[in-house]
């Protein structure tokens, strides 16, 4: 479709924004600040995602980092090793480039009122943690495990003293949760690679006794798949 007609379609769909800032943040994450007045005053929830239109119609969901009511909303996009058009477009993309993303969604979302609150993913998912766990006041209850490539990979995220941190390799994550045990009663986070969110599920139900629904889980990539949501 002719960019005269496909436009106005987008603009009905999407917000249109401008990327201000693209700084690395860790060994292969590059955080992208993007901003437009049409992002000020949205209803926003720790652990929310975006859909950005990283190429031509190619869609891709990133957490939101950070969040500023004025009008910006900052993400944090891997450099994957198998470089997708996502992981193509967070790499490359430039201060001053123009951006179309979806209204933040989802509903894998901080219970702020839990009693305690787990936090279990890898690289990807540290992203929606960093916002729930930004979110957390200091006398929060909090464990959990984020496992990363290497310690170059782990994100600054408050509270981290709290997590234990796992470097890809060196374990797995439902074998840590087994071993952290955490008592059931709270909330549990688990995202990341769809297998190991399954895997890690299971540890918490059937072997540790968690009631199903206090476990949100998310699967965000799989391997062989491509775009999962
Ligand atoms: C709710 C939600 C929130 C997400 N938040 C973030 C975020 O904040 N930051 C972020 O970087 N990603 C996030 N993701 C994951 C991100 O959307 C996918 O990793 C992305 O689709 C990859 O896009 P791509 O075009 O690079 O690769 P695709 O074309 O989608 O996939 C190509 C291949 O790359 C491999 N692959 C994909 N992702 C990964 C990965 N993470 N690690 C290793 N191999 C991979 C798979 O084998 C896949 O078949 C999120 C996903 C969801 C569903």
């Amino acid at each position: 479709m002719p960019a005269a007609l496909l436009n106005p379609v987008l603009d009905l769909v999407t917000l249109r924004s401008t990327v201000t800032l693209a700084e690395p943040i860790t060994a292969r994450m590059r955080r992208l600040r993007v901003e437009s007045e049409q992002l000020a005053g949205l209803d926003v929830r720790p652990g929310q995602q975006v859909r950005v239109l990283v190429s031509g119609l190619t869609l891709r969901t990133y957490s939101l980092w950070r969040y500023d009511p004025s009008g910006a909303v900052e993400l944090c996009v891997l450099d994957h090793s198998e470089g997708g058009p996502g992981a193509v477009w967070g790499r490359s993309v430039q201060v001053g480039e123009q951006v179309r993303l979806r209204r933040p969604e989802g509903t894998f979302t901080l219970r702020a009122d839990a009693a305690h609150h787990v936090f279990v993913g890898e690289e990807t998912a540290s992203v929606a943690f960093g916002a729930m766990l930004e979110a957390l006041p200091d006398q929060a209850r909090i464990t959990g495990c984020v496992e990363t490539e290497s310690a170059a990979d782990r994100l600054p995220l408050r509270h981290a003293d709290r997590l234990d941190w796992l470097t890809r390799g060196g374990g797995s994550l439902p074998d840590e949760i087994r071993k952290l045990a955490p008592e059931p009663g709270g909330i549990a986070y688990v995202a990341g690679e769809a297998r190991t969110v399954q895997s890690v599920r299971q540890v918490l139900v059937r072997e540790l006794g968690w009631d199903r629904r206090s476990v949100l889980t998310k699967p965000f990539w799989a391997p062989g798949k491509r775009g999962l949501e």
